[in-house]
């Protein structure tokens, strides 16, 4: 699930707990009612344990029972596991039936907006790398194994296993809006078959990167002002942690943008 720092931030701490971990383990190979989990646990700190869990996107409640994510599993999986092989071609993939929201959570980066958990079926595999060039904004992770699409504020991250997360989103509509029109454009590219058709790739500016620096000129970076700092990152001549007033918690969601933004250099 996570694409930013800070996701990455809760799925460390929910797994950085015994207890928590054993959860996951037992919700492994089958889900599990609250009252068994209760007794396979204890009782004590058990709700704490499952919000921490379930807000990291591991484990999930679908109806009575709680259970074990896509997300979940792939990190309990042995690090040695080999990601999933990226297909040469789009021949053979199966065209997307399902895509349905699973969890609607608090964005991390901003309060105010939401971030869902949503699931594709049939999964696209080793297909996600091939759909890539469909999007201005994406790039494929080969350590994660995932596609990360940027539309507007919002990061969609795509995972070979049917997994979509997406960040900064308003309400339901906007989520399935986007969600609808992501199975659209992968169905296309699937039925056109072979290649992904590329779309116009967006170009990032300094002015761009500009807009989301904190604008004090504080001169912290070594810079001069916030501006000479955009035009020597674009130039790839410093580095976004220089700009240590970016890890204020008010500057979090400008510094998600500019992560993202800069991956695009
Ligand atoms: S440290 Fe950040 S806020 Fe300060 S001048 Fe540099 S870019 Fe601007």
């Amino acid at each position: 699930m996570p694409g930013s720092p800070e996701e990455m931030k809760l799925v460390s701490n929910a797994m950085s707990n015994a207890t928590r971990r054993k959860i996951m383990t037992l919700l492994k190979d089958s889900s599990m009612s609250r009252e068994d989990m209760s007794k396979a646990i204890g009782q004590t700190m058990l709700d704490y344990h499952l919000q921490l869990l379930q807000q990291a996107g591991l484990t999930e409640i679908r109806g009575e029972k709680l259970e074990l994510t896509d997300f979940g599993r792939n990190m309990l999986e042995p690090r040695n596991k080999k990601p999933v092989e990226p297909k040469k071609d789009l021949l053979g993939t199966k065209p997307i039936e399902v895509m349905e929201i699973r969890q609607f959570l608090p964005c991390i980066a901003d309060n105010s907006k939401y971030r869902i958990i949503a699931r594709m079926e049939p999964p696209l595999d080793g297909a996600v790398k091939l759909l890539e060039p469909l999007f201005p904004r994406a790039r494929y992770s080969e350590n994660l194994g995932v596609l990360i699409i940027q539309k507007g504020s919002i990061i969609i991250t795509v995972y070979s296993t049917g997994n979509v997360t997406m960040t900064m989103i308003s309400d339901t509509d906007e989520a399935e809006e986007i969600l609808n029109d992501l199975m659209k454009s992968i169905n296309d590219a699937i039925g056109k078959g072979i290649k992904a058709p590329p779309a116009d790739k967006a170009r990032v500016d300094h002015n761009e990167i500009y807009k989301y620096l904190p604008g004090t000129n504080c001169r912290i970076c070594g810079e001069q002002s916030c501006y000479s700092f955009a035009i020597r990152l674009m130039a790839k001549e410093t580095t976004l942690n220089k700009c240590t007033p970016l890890h204020e918690e008010r500057y979090g969601v400008n510094r998600e943008y500019l992560q993202v933004l800069l991956e695009y250099l």
